[in-house]
């Protein structure tokens, strides 16, 4: 393998452009720093594991960050907005309702495809000239110094330098940059995986996203582009195989079984993937010109489609506060970002494992409490009011690039 003499010198290296890696470079388009991103596996590509077959749900307060950054205008023609969230639990009576009206916006989020995102994010990569994507390329090394990071990194069989002042790990959750720096996680196993596909639904889906807590595991429909509806359904892991092996009209009747006919006689199902779920959350986020975001840093279970939405809320803060700092990789911006993004992330593991733990618990009584729970919620108009912010990712402190949308 060839070395290359020379480091190349910038501001920001990102490694990963995954969803968040991409999205953080986009954030920093204006920001008149270089910066660098590496990518081991080109958006085209079948195993790219972040632009596959899954959807996001983008809450309203993406929806505004991205508007912000002026990747909204790109995403608005493919993206299905939600109007209205459907909440029930199966066997027992009582459902909540969220509707956009009466929080007085347009939609309480929409859903996108990852590929159509990542098109997105990279068409506005390729625009600007202090943006660059090194990919296929692969971090193989880390070098902490004091006043900059190096990393070295396998581009086409040549090991090339970056002497950067701030390093952002978007690595994903097996993050190499984690495990290089020694940076532990505590992780728990849900004994849960989810099974994704595309669904057609009988009838109109009308903007409703449905999120139905089974004893099973939750099921969640949300409405796509084209009157398709994006399947996210957790089960047992051991189940999610059987899921898996099943045929097409077997899989439908099952699903329509425990989902129900409110999207009338499920039609056709696309091709289906598993992921394992697990809470994975990294002891230190940053570490000496060094922060990790996304996945990396905090992996959560999609029941409420949070984890992309959080590391979003991320990036927006951290974008800001690196454009302003005129040392982009200093100690105190970092703790800075620590103090303003931990409280966010809190609220999220605990809102995302709490819905895990009550909603998958047979145990009767707690399923009557649930069911009142749904009930007091949807009668209740503050009640609601709060889940509804929850979900349109609007609960914390807004981001300077969220509020520029005027919407938040
Ligand atoms: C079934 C499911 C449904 C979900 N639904 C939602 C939802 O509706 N709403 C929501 O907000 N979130 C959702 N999420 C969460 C969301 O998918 C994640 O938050 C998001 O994918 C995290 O993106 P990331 O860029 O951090 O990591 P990844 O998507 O894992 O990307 C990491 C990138 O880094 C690259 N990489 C890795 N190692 C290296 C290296 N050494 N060198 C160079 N590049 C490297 C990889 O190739 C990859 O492109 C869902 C998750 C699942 C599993």
């Amino acid at each position: 393998m060839n070395v290359s003499e020379s480091a190349i010198d910038c501001d920001v290296l990102i490694i990963g452009g995954g969803l968040v890696g991409a999205s953080l470079a986009c954030a920093l388009e204006d920001s008149g720093l270089s910066i660098r991103v590496v990518e081991a596996v080109p958006l085209q590509s079948q195993v790219q594991p972040s632009y596959d077959d899954r959807t996001v749900a983008l809450s309203w307060g993406s929806r505004c960050i991205f508007e912000g950054m002026g990747i909204w205008a790109i995403l608005a023609d493919r993206a299905e907005a939600i109007t209205t969230i459907h909440i029930s639990d199966k066997g027992h009576f009582g459902a909540t309702r969220l509707r956009n009206e009466e929080e007085q916006v347009e939609a309480l989020g929409y859903v996108v495809e990852n590929r159509v995102l990542g098109e997105a994010l990279y068409q506005r990569l390729q625009q600007n000239s202090r943006l660059r994507l090194h990919c296929p390329a692969r971090l193989v090394r880390i070098d902490q110094q004091g006043d900059a990071v190096v990393a070295i990194v396998d581009e086409n069989q040549t090991q090339q330098a970056f002497r950067a002042r701030l390093m952002v790990a978007a690595d994903g959750v097996i993050s190499q940059v984690r495990d290089m720096l020694h940076i532990g996680s505590s992780v728990q196993d849900y004994g849960q995986s989810a099974v994704i596909a595309n669904v057609t639904p009988g009838i109109k889906h009308n903007n409703t996203a449905y999120e139905r807590f089974t004893d099973a595991g939750p099921i969640a429909l949300l409405p796509m582009t084209q009157n398709r509806c994006s399947l996210v359904w957790t089960v047992p892991t051991a189940q999610a195989a059987e899921l898996m092996q099943m045929n097409d009209a077997d899989f439908l009747l099952l699903l329509q079984q425990r989902f129900g006919f409110r999207l009338g006689q499920l039609r056709r199902v696309g091709s289906r993937h598993v992921y394992p779920l697990k809470l994975i959350e990294t002891t230190q986020i940053v570490r000496n010109r060094v922060v990790i975001v996304g996945n990396a840093a905090h992996a959560v279970h999609p029941v409420a489609g949070q984890g992309f939405n959080l590391a979003l809320r991320d990036i927006a803060i951290l974008s800001e506060l690196v454009a302003a700092s005129p040392d982009v990789g200093d100690s105190r911006l970092l703790q800075t970002y620590v103090e303003q993004r931990q409280h966010d992330a809190r609220r999220v593991y605990r809102f995302t494992d709490s819905l895990i733990k009550i909603f998958s618990n047979n145990y009767a009584p707690l399923g009557h409490l649930r069911a009142a729970g749904l009930v007091a919620v949807g009668l209740i108009p503050p009640l609601r009011h709060q889940l509804a912010r929850m979900s349109m990712g609007l609960s914390g402190r807004s981001s300077e690039m969220g509020r520029r949308a005027g919407r938040v």
